[in-house]
């Protein structure tokens, strides 16, 4: 029998141990856990879960949702570690069963694969992800004729945001528009007729995309019979990072408990930072009136991750937000040195200010992985990306280029995907048009073929192909055959591959490399049971470039942490850079104008500010370079220090007054010639 669990509860503060105890193991009343960063949310939750298992929850029963695969993976880790202090080898056994944690996209997807029969859903459906759905998007636009008769009509990513904006925020198409993209109101009704027959192709070809996977799951709980079966699946419903679900994900909880009965909810207002993608900072205010009983509450205001200083600096940052948030954190962690406002020239200075900060840092002691550099948008990483690999200073990069958006490993991917689901027509087309030959027109011909036939493989077998492409097709057929049989997983991928390989090398100088990856994708592969869970998983969170779920193990080895200021949400450094900390980035010239929008940018650096544990750079170029914004061009601009940062709690510290550095130094701008030849070597920097 278990010993009483006083170990890991003796150090919690009162009010985190509170939030564990809550309900005494038992499913409770629900309970919102509301509070600044670093004040231990993540960490609270995670006990509260060991708690509940310890105290005889069945771990099968428990569903916990968090924002990235990654922080799901580490939180299950961390319960199990806690439980064993407890429960010892036990605890290894249960938290095995702790099988539902993921995000809610992933849960959704086993959700709707579990029920698929119950409402009408082919189980063997395959799942679009951004690009993927912006394809089909555009085939459609098309077929419609929309995109040639008007010429001015919405891009295909425009038409994807628009429609993803509107089905998470379960909002009418009009003021969506209004409020977010003005330049289209002229459009709705063509959207509308776009947006309709998109989900008819999409119903055609069992493909779901990501936003579906949460409006199907709303939609099936909507059902009065399955909703109370699947909340009757759950004793206990644990959400971290709320702040950022939008209203389907608050409608779904609510659905599977709708008297809030074991619900927890973790999150913090000041840090909400996804409104572009519909979040919606109310679920978690409303929170606690929501359930007929009221919830109960927890505030935490102790940090536990940064020095005074850093706290002060981030305090100042959010105290002057036009929006009233939860109270000042205070900490016990006293420093003497102050975050810095570093001014430099330009972006290749900061690239400089950078790597020699992190270098000495690193004599110091600090492991790189101890240190990340962050900024607003993927690109502003760039000039450094290039500066690092100059210097051979081992980097990953978080939020940016995933692995997987590389056009071969999507090429594979589509080879099977097409295999599990014939009818997936963006899969079809590019697995199809990657022989010789094979232009959209024979492509679109044969998947035609493949539908009629009452066999897919058989309509593929008698299809006639193009005379060009007869050198490239009998392997086409062979190996889709071959994947149609008798699954042999993950055999399946190293088959994909090999018949991949000649278009590799006919088509890519950088064949080696790109082949690698493919091999790197085989190991990743086998640690999936399946090949449609290997499917759903990497096309819903995709492992990030260079990570050491990505590369093969050189799991030893320190890396520098590059991150978007997004995908850093819950993590923590003893030592953070932002670069371009000027007004232009954040607040991003995007931004410019809408209050709501500027407090969000506020809430960003914030939240960057707050992944600090030590040290902290705050970084302002004097000028820095903007990518082809509207038909500007790629341009310089002279760049002001964010009007977030008061003044008073930063140490300045400014470089431009060095000696000025040699001609060929200053004012270096990245050139695109470059670029390119960069993308091997860092690929080859994580192989
Ligand atoms: P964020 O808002 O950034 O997600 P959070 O509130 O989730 O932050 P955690 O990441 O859980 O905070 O915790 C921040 C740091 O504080 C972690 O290093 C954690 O281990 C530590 N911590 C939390 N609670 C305690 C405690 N009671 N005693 C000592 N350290 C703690
Ligand atoms: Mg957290």
């Amino acid at each position: 029998l278990a010993r009483e669990p006083k170990d890991y509860l003796a150090r919690l503060n009162r009010e985190q141990r509170a939030a564990v105890e809550h309900g005494g193991g038992e499913v409770a009343a629900p309970l919102l856990i509301i509070a600044g960063a670093g004040s231990g949310k993540t960490s609270t939750l995670a006990h509260r879960v060991a708690h509940l298992i310890v105290k005889g929850a069945d771990p099968r029963r428990i569903l916990l949702m968090t924002f990235s695969r990654r922080a799901a993976s580490e939180m299950t880790k961390r319960v199990e570690r806690i439980a064993a202090e407890v429960m010892g080898d036990k605890a290894a056994v249960l938290t095995e069963g702790l099988t539902w944690a993921g995000t809610f996209h992933a849960v959704g997807a086993r959700l709707l694969r579990d029920y698929a029969l119950e409402i009408g859903l082919d189980p063997a459906f395959t799942i679009h992800d951004r690009e993927d759905s912006a394809d089909l998007m555009n085939l459609v636009r098309h077929e419609l004729g929309l995109s040639k008769t008007e010429s001015r009509f919405p891009a295909k990513g425009t038409c994807l945001a628009i429609y993803s904006r509107v089905v998470n925020a379960q909002a009418e198409l009009e003021p969506v528009l209004a409020k977010s993209f003005p330049w289209c109101i002229g459009w709705a009704q063509e959207l509308k007729t776009l947006f309709a027959t998109y989900v008819e192709a999409k119903q055609a070809q069992n493909v779901l995309d990501y936003d579906d996977l949460l409006l199907w799951w709303a939609q099936m709980c909507a059902e009065p019979a399955i909703a109370g079966h699947l909340g009757g699946r759950f004793d206990h419903i644990l959400v971290d990072e709320y702040q950022d679900t939008n209203r389907l994900q608050a409608a779904i909880l609510t659905a599977l408990k709708p008297d809030g009965h074991g619900l927890t909810v973790v999150g913090d207002d000041a840090q909400s930072i996804y409104s572009f993608r519909a979040a919606e900072v109310r679920n978690i205010l409303d929170f606690p009136t929501l359930f007929a009983e009221p919830a109960g509450i927890v505030t935490l205001d102790r940090n536990y991750r940064s020095t005074d200083t850093l706290l002060a600096a981030a305090n100042a940052v959010i105290g002057e937000a036009s929006e009233r948030f939860t109270k000042d954190l205070w900490t016990e962690r006293r420093s003497s040195e102050k975050p810095r406002l570093v001014t430099v020239r330009d972006e290749a200075e900061q690239a400089n200010h950078v790597c020699e900060e992190v270098l000495e840092e690193r004599e110091r002691g600090t492991l790189l992985k101890h240190q990340a550099v962050l900024f607003r948008a993927s690109h502003h990483s760039g000039p450094l990306e290039i500066e690092l690999t100059r210097r051979n200073i081992p980097f990953v990069k978080f939020g940016g280029l995933k692995f997987l958006d590389s056009a071969h490993v999507k090429d594979v991917l589509a080879a099977l995907r097409f295999a599990e689901n014939p009818r997936d027509r963006v899969a079809g087309f590019r697995v199809l048009q990657l022989m010789q030959g094979v232009g959209p027109s024979a492509a679109s011909a044969a998947i035609e073929a493949m539908e009629r036939a009452l066999d897919p493989v058989l309509g593929l077998q008698f299809f006639k192909p193009p005379a060009r492409a007869e050198t490239d097709w009998p392997a086409f057929v062979e190996l889709f055959c071959g994947l149609k049989g008798k699954s042999a997983w993950p055999a399946d991928l190293e088959r994909v591959r090999l018949w991949y390989e000649p278009h590799l090398d006919r088509n890519h100088e950088d064949a080696a490399a790109r082949r690698a990856d493919l091999l790197t994708l085989e190991q990743i592969a086998a640690g999936y049971p399946s090949r449609e869970r290997f499917l759903t998983d990497l096309t819903l969170d995709p492992p990030d470039a260079t990570s050491d779920e990505a590369g093969p193990p050189h799991l030893d080895e320190d890396y520098l942490i590059l991150s978007t200021i997004h995908s850093a949400k819950g993590q923590e450094w003893t030592k953070v850079f932002v670069l371009n900390a000027v007004d232009g980035c954040i607040p991003s010239d995007l931004a410019a104008g809408e209050r709501e929008e500027i407090e969000e940018e506020r809430r960003l650096l914030y939240v960057a500010m707050t992944r600090a544990k030590d040290s902290l750079h705050l970084i302002t170029p004097q000028r820095f370079f903007v990518h082809g914004q509207a038909a500007r061009g790629d341009r310089h601009v002279y760049a002001q220090r964010t009007r977030f940062i008061p003044d008073h709690i930063l140490d300045r510290f400014d470089r431009t007054s060095w000696p000025p550095p040699s001609a060929a130094a200053a004012g270096r701008s990245p050139q695109p010639g470059i670029r390119v030849d960069m993308k091997a070597r860092m690929r080859g920097m994580w192989r």
